[in-house]
């Protein structure tokens, strides 16, 4: 089997339940039909996935995504409505059509419905939806290019090529509380909190958005995403520098790279695992960057919350 396969090809090999890579807005995934318990076990085991981290299902639309819940809600419909096709994920009550494989026995089901054309095509054509975490071996850095695919996985997963992801940071995940009356972000990504609630002041709700980036709940570990060689924070008012001679006493052995985040947002997360993996190719490395008073809120969240995931230490002086 080529490792790069046309578009025709992935479609029938999904269909026979083989798990295909496929492109995203947000990052490459590894895709494997719902109803297909041999694909879901692949996609566990090629990741080296724990059986207890759940799997995203992919949707082609809301009323297929609908159609896995156990009670439809109005906010639910107007959160698929204004931020979907795109990259927020909703994680709901499930009904028995989902398998258990899939939400790690949880009563709830993650939800997404994404952008980039290749996978509408294949949900439409599949009218199946797929489950899909990232094409990365567990705890790694994610691939936002096909070429980042290859080099985890080889020839053993068959890639569809759909250029660089736009976005290039995964989704953000959100549950409702519908008692609190509250929006909790389980993970942050490109629909930020600020996003959130511009969309609620449009409802007619009193209902909050509230982080609860649990690290002890799964894929909330504090250790993920992760470059190949040691990656350090450091959150200083010093210049480059004295940063730089600051380090190269600490890691005498080690060649100082910086990670460069641009002044936009959406620039820097889109780069930015690019970058982690370009930087972190020659093993006498060590990758750091600077964090900057400006970086707290909006996008930057999301990025911060990748960065000190994927970081061996924290310098602050
Ligand atoms: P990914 O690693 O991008 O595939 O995202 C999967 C993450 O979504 C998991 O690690 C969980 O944090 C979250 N998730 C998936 N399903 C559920 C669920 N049923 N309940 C809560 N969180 C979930
Ligand atoms: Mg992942």
């Amino acid at each position: 089997m080529k490792a790069k396969v046309s578009f025709q090809q992935a479609l029938q090999l999904l269909k026979k339940g083989e798990v295909v890579a496929l492109p995203t807005e947000t990052v490459y995934g590894l895709a494997g039909r719902i109803d297909c318990e041999k694909a879901l076990k692949k996609i566990f085991q090629l990741k080296k996935r724990p059986l207890f981290d759940p799997l995203i299902v992919h949707c082609h639309s809301k009323k297929q995504a609908l159609s896995y819940l156990f009670q439809k809600h109005s906010l639910i419909e107007k959160l698929f409505d204004d931020f979907t096709p795109g990259p927020l994920t909703l994680v709901a009550k499930k009904n028995n059509k989902i398998s258990s494989l899939i939400t790690s026995r949880k009563a709830t089901v993650a939800l997404r419905i994404p952008k980039h054309p290749l996978i509408r095509k294949v949900l439409r054509q599949l009218s199946v939806p797929l489950a899909m975490p990232s094409a990365n071996s567990y705890g790694k850095v994610s691939p936002v290019s096909s070429q980042h695919v290859l080099s985890s996985f080889k020839s053993k997963v068959p890639v569809l090529e759909g250029g660089i992801c736009q976005k290039g940071l995964e989704s953000t995940i959100i549950k409702i509380h519908f008692s609190k009356k509250q929006i909790s972000i389980l993970r942050p990504g490109m629909i930020t909190k600020e996003m959130l609630e511009n969309f609620l002041k449009k409802q007619d709700t009193n209902f909050k958005v509230k982080y609860k980036t649990d690290r002890f709940q799964p894929g909330g570990s504090s250790s993920h995403y992760k470059p190949d060689v040691p990656f350090y924070i450091v959150e200083s008012q010093k210049t480059e520098k004295e940063i730089e001679q600051f380090l190269s006493k600490k890691f005498p052995k080690k060649t100082l790279r910086t990670l460069s985040l641009s002044s936009s947002s959406q620039r820097t997360a889109r780069l930015l695992y690019s970058q982690l993996r370009q930087l972190s190719q020659d093993k006498k490395n060590l990758i750091y960057t600077q964090k900057k008073s400006h970086h707290r809120s909006g996008l930057w969240t999301a990025i911060w919350n990748r960065l000190e995931k994927a970081s061996s230490g924290y310098f602050k002086f």
